[in-house]
């Protein structure tokens, strides 16, 4: 029996389920495709991390009592077992470690259940679900790869670079090791390293990335350990026309919805609902801009809710209408008899596009911000905010994001000022009085002229009042930039879909733009950039598709 079950017992404690009902659910359904079993090994010591012991051993617990071919062990840092397979942090978590090397530093909380939900599956199944052009990169692989992936238990992103890293452990079990590092448990090791923003990963101590990448492109980076960019630049000029043409899978749909935040997702719902067979791609993870949304709470049903659980629901809505494609971005669209929708997997022949292509945090345009994105600069509170506690940041902006980022960081325990080129917030009033309630402590006119920094890592900001035009410095470890957004536009521009003024998606009052078949709602289209506004236009875009669709305003002859 394992430690763990043999320390006490109290049989109510040790029946009690550790994961909710929901989940449990859910698992049992997901578990029903085990095929090989798989062996859990969790490494704990007392005394080092407790709570995060806690966790894991009861997480990994319930797993095995969900499903008999989920084989749990339990061993002290001290055992034979942790020598041989070299543990020496508590909690260490391997999975299949007979076949591959597949490790969590520090419980998956939050957002990495699911990434160790999906290692389970991959590591029972063998296979690395890896896409057909992944897996002949890998193929050329012929030295060892030791690949970490540096997480946060809130950042949406993660998981998928995490996946991105055992997809390729699984693939190629013969060279490549991979590893996810809670650098809010495993400090010593985040430090180490320098992290500042999440996912961050480290190939063979001498590679860094930072972000959610395709797999594709991680799959490039990891084989030839040098830059995307650099590489992926030459591989599209090179062959992108030819490979959409020839060996691609090509796929017959009649909406074609590219991206998938509240507009894409309710989109989708109504497109299905109508009997349009439907798709939505989507180039990062699901959930769009709300994903990254620490709190909600002006979304009616909902007082208060982590804009990630928000979405999360609403995605699993959608997905018992239609697929959402994760990981598959829009390249080109192309228009003639049908709607050519090509992305870095495939290709799609539409009658219709819906663009969903949301919006993108601006920056500030202080010198040193480029210079220290992802070491000190970050545009995303949830995904960093946990390397923050106990740490004095600053919020730039004064808008509703920039508010809700700053109660935020101040709820994990953020020393936090709010930095605002005016006298006066435009955001919520609701917010500016949790603002003032919280009591952080905003500096107003101030604009930020440049972002400091020494040995890689911001150290503060230089601020000029806009009114007196005086100088000053404030010393920082972080500053988080929330200044608005800029409409994901390119795919439209290339169509030709006219933009308003201010650069957003020029939509009539059914959301069609001004190319027939080619349609646009959510934040690309400018307005209030609600989420419930999003909604609502998602769905006056897909009744005007199913409209137009069996009646086609192109082929009338203008009145
Ligand atoms: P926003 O509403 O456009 O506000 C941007 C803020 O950043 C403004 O206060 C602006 O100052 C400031 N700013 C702009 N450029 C700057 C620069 N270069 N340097 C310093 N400050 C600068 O943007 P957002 O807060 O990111 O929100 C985007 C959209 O999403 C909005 O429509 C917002 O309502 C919506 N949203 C809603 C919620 C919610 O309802 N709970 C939450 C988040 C976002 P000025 O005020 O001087 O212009």
């Amino acid at each position: 029996m394992s430690p763990f079950f043999s320390k006490k017992n109290t049989a109510p404690e040790e029946d009690a389920w550790f994961l909710p009902e929901d989940a449990r659910t859910a698992l049992l359904e997901t578990f029903k495709a085990l095929k090989d079993d798989v062996l859990l090994d969790v490494f704990t010591r007392e005394g080092e991390n407790d709570p995060y012991n806690d966790f894991l051993r009861k997480f990994v617990r319930d797993l095995a009592r969900l499903d008999a071919r989920i084989i749990p062990r339990y061993h002290t840092l001290d055992s034979d077992r942790a020598r041989e397979l070299d543990i020496t942090f508590s909690p260490t978590l391997c999975v299949a470690a007979d076949k591959f090397h597949l490790r969590y530093l520090g419980a998956p909380l939050g957002e990495e259940g699911r990434s160790f939900v999906q290692a389970i599956m991959l590591a029972s199944s063998g296979q690395s679900l890896l896409s057909a052009t992944s897996k002949q990169m890998l193929a050329q692989l012929d030295s060892p790869r030791q690949v970490r992936v540096f997480v946060n238990p809130g950042c949406p992103y993660c998981p998928g670079q995490v996946f991105n890293a055992f997809k390729a452990a699984v693939e190629r079990p013969d060279l490549v090791r991979a590893e996810c590092v809670d650098s809010a448990q495993h400090t010593a090791l985040a430090d180490e390293y320098n992290i500042s923003s999440v996912p961050h990963t480290i190939i063979n101590d001498a590679l860094h990335l930072l972000g959610l990448e395709q797999e594709e492109q991680f799959m490039v980076e990891l084989v030839s350990l040098q830059s995307a960019q650099q590489l992926l630049g030459d591989h599209h000029d090179h062959d992108h026309d030819h490979e959409h043409h020839h060996h691609v899978p090509v796929e017959q749909v009649d909406v074609v919805i590219v991206g998938s935040g509240p507009a894409g997702l309710t989109a989708g719902i109504y497109c299905v609902r109508s009997g349009l067979k439907t798709v939505i791609l989507e180039k990062q993870v699901v959930g769009g801009a709300v994903a990254i949304t620490p709190v909600v709470e002006n979304y009616p049903g909902f007082a208060n809710i982590p804009g990630k659980k928000l979405m999360d629901i609403m995605a699993e809505h959608a997905r018992g209408y239609c697929d959402i494609r994760e990981g598959e971005g829009v390249e080109e669209i192309k228009l003639g008899k049908q709607v050519e929708i090509h992305t870095n997997r495939g290709l799609y022949l539409a009658r219709a596009v819906l663009l969903c292509t949301g919006a993108t945090w601006k920056q500030i345009g202080a010198a040193g911000e480029d210079a220290y994105a992802g070491f000190g600069v970050s545009y995303c509170s949830s995904c960093d905010g946990y390397l923050y506690r106990g740490r004095t940041v600053a919020v730039v902006g004064g808008g509703n994001s920039a508010l809700t980022d700053a109660l935020h960081l101040k709820n994990l325990g953020a020393e936090v000022t709010i930095i605002h080129r005016r006298e006066a917030f435009r955001a919520q009033q609701h917010l500016q009085d949790s603002v003032a309630k919280a009591g952080i402590h905003v500096l107003w006119n101030k604009e930020v002229l440049e972002i400091l920094g020494q040995d890689g890592r911001v150290t503060g900001v230089r601020l000029r009042d806009t009114v007196t035009a005086e100088e000053t410095t404030l010393a920082l470890d972080g500053v988080f930039v929330a200044v608005g957004v800029t409409p994901n536009t390119a795919l439209a521009q290339d169509l030709g879909v006219l933009l308003d003024e201010h650069g957003f998606i020029k939509v009539d009052r059914g959301m069609r733009t001004n190319i027939p078949r080619i349609y646009a709602a959510g934040d690309v289209t400018g307005g209030v950039q609600q989420i419930v506004t999003a909604i609502g236009e998602g769905s006056v875009a897909a009744l005007s598709v199913f409209e137009d669709l069996a009646h086609p305003y192109w082929t009338q002859p203008p009145r």
